[in-house]
């Protein structure tokens, strides 16, 4: 998956959403309970102070401090329950206060004493109190007017430590478990995307093969139910329909091309006899020769363009052999010789060694005799043209070097295009409709093969080909 895949955007964009959501849900937990910890807390010493008043404060006339006092001690034990009591009176004189706490957790001296100008002084309230060695204490007060008297105040108080430790452990629990939820978060979403998208690389890889050769071949169809099995059956019936567009096409340059074949022959031959005729004049003849001339040319032409249908219709991969292409090129190079001979050029084939392929034996002739062909036409007399045939490293490589006019460097990618010419002029009487070279491209890729020219206009051409012999 790289960066810019969606696979990768979604999982990134889910587990940062999903990691946000957690990280603000824990902030709100903690500072939820943090907040509840606290309040359940002041409610409860607020309880027990309300207690405390109403069943034995409230009656302190009647029974007396002393028997106050001991009760307190006796029902409530505030140091065996790690609490803290304090009773004042009205005008600040304290007559209870509990000792230390069995279990040590703070030191009653430590807790302040009640600031009654400060602190309310009617009903009752809480306090949160931060203690010198770091504790906090939560109290709960209560006033209590009695008959007579300006009344008691009662504080009963207990340390939120418990709780917040409970808090922190619960804070630090969060902290080590988020970036391992983010993690499986993170680990699952990538299973689950690559799962989701295999279909899609799946059907990227069956469009990348699928090419003007193989139009009948179809994508994988992942019977899922969803958008990406429509996508796979859409683009399905969109090759079927070129698959169609370009059978027709094809089959229509056969069918023309085969229709024209007849009547061009037999033209052919009539013209022939014509040109025998021992009544015509000079000049007519001429003409007559004109013709036969224009219509070879066309004849020419109508079987290339056979040719190249049947090749886009896949013929070229139903006649294989093994042979040897060295033998092949050694002696089409010997028939193509005269006519090299009569340019005043010299061929040589260098092809000495045996080089096993399997191919269409015939459709790779016609590659040689196209290529030798242009060389000797588009080289001047006194030049040279050079065919090689070698094996190097598992790969046969067919050449074929001239040392003629060459080809312009913005015509060079053109070359192998249909009815392209890079100058009509520059062949004169023997240029082709520029259909040899794309007969040679189509020859070559029903083998599994490469073809490439290199040139320049002063030093000549060369035309490589590369076979697999895994391929061929
Ligand atoms: P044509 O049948 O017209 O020669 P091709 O398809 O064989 O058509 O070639 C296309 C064009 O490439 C030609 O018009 C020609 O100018 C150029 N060409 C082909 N082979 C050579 C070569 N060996 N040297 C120079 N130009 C060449």
């Amino acid at each position: 998956m790289t960066h810019s895949s969606i696979g990768f955007r979604l999982v990134v964009w889910y587990t940062s959403l999903l990691s946000g959501i957690f990280v603000l849900l824990a902030v709100l937990l903690y500072f939820g309970l943090q907040h509840f910890v606290l309040k359940d807390t002041a409610q409860i010493q607020m309880s027990r102070a309300r207690q405390i008043a109403d069943t034995l404060l409230a009656h302190v006339q009647n029974t007396g401090e002393p028997y106050v006092i001991e009760e307190i001690k006796s029902l409530y034990a505030p140091e065996i329950n790690n609490r803290f009591i304090r009773v004042t009176r009205a005008n600040g004189d304290v007559i209870y206060e509990s000792g230390d706490p069995k279990d040590n957790s703070f030191k009653t001296t430590e807790v302040p004493s009640l600031d009654l100008d400060a602190d309310a002084a009617n009903g009752s309230w809480d306090k949160k109190m931060e203690l010198s060695d770091g504790g906090t204490l939560v109290e709960g007060v209560v006033k209590v007017s009695t008959q007579g008297k300006d009344g008691y105040y009662i504080e009963v108080g207990a340390l939120l430590d418990p709780a917040e430790a409970m808090l922190n452990h619960l804070f630090v629990r969060m902290a080590l478990g988020l970036p391992l939820a983010v993690l499986i978060i993170g680990a699952g979403g990538w299973i689950l995307v690559r799962r989701a998208l295999k279909p899609v690389a799946e059907i990227t890889q069956a469009a990348e093969l699928i090419t003007q050769h193989n139009t009948s071949d179809r994508m994988p169809v992942a019977r899922t139910g969803d958008e990406l099995e429509a996508l796979s059956l859409a683009l399905n019936r969109m090759i079927a329909r070129l698959d169609d567009a370009f059978k027709n096409s094809t089959r229509f340059v056969a069918d023309a091309s085969h229709e024209l074949r007849t009547p061009l022959t037999i033209l052919h031959g009539e013209l022939e006899m014509l040109a025998a005729e021992t009544s015509l004049t000079a000049e007519t003849r001429d003409r007559v020769y004109s013709m036969l001339e224009e219509v070879s040319r066309l004849g020419k032409i109508v079987e290339q363009l056979f040719a190249l249908s049947r090749l886009d219709a896949g013929e070229a991969q139903t006649e294989w052999q093994t042979f040897d292409l060295a033998e092949l090129a050694r002696s089409t190079t010997e028939q193509m010789s005269l006519l090299a001979e009569d340019k005043g050029i010299s061929i040589r084939s260098d092809a000495s060694n045996p080089v096993t392929i399997q191919g269409d034996k015939a459709r790779l002739k016609q590659v040689i005799v196209n290529l030798l062909d242009n060389a000797i036409k588009y080289t001047p007399s006194q030049g040279s043209v050079q065919l090689c045939v070698r094996e190097s490293n598992g790969e046969v490589y067919l050449e074929v070097a001239d040392n003629g006019m060459g080809i312009p460097v913005q015509a060079l990618p053109h070359v192998f295009e249909r009815f392209y010419r890079v100058d009509p002029a520059r062949s004169g009487d023997s240029g082709g409709a520029g259909l040899g070279l794309s007969i040679v491209k189509s020859i070559c890729t029903a083998h599994g093969a490469t073809v490439e020219v290199q040139s320049n206009p002063r030093t000549g051409s060369c035309f490589s080909i590369k076979f697999s012999k895994a391929k061929t």
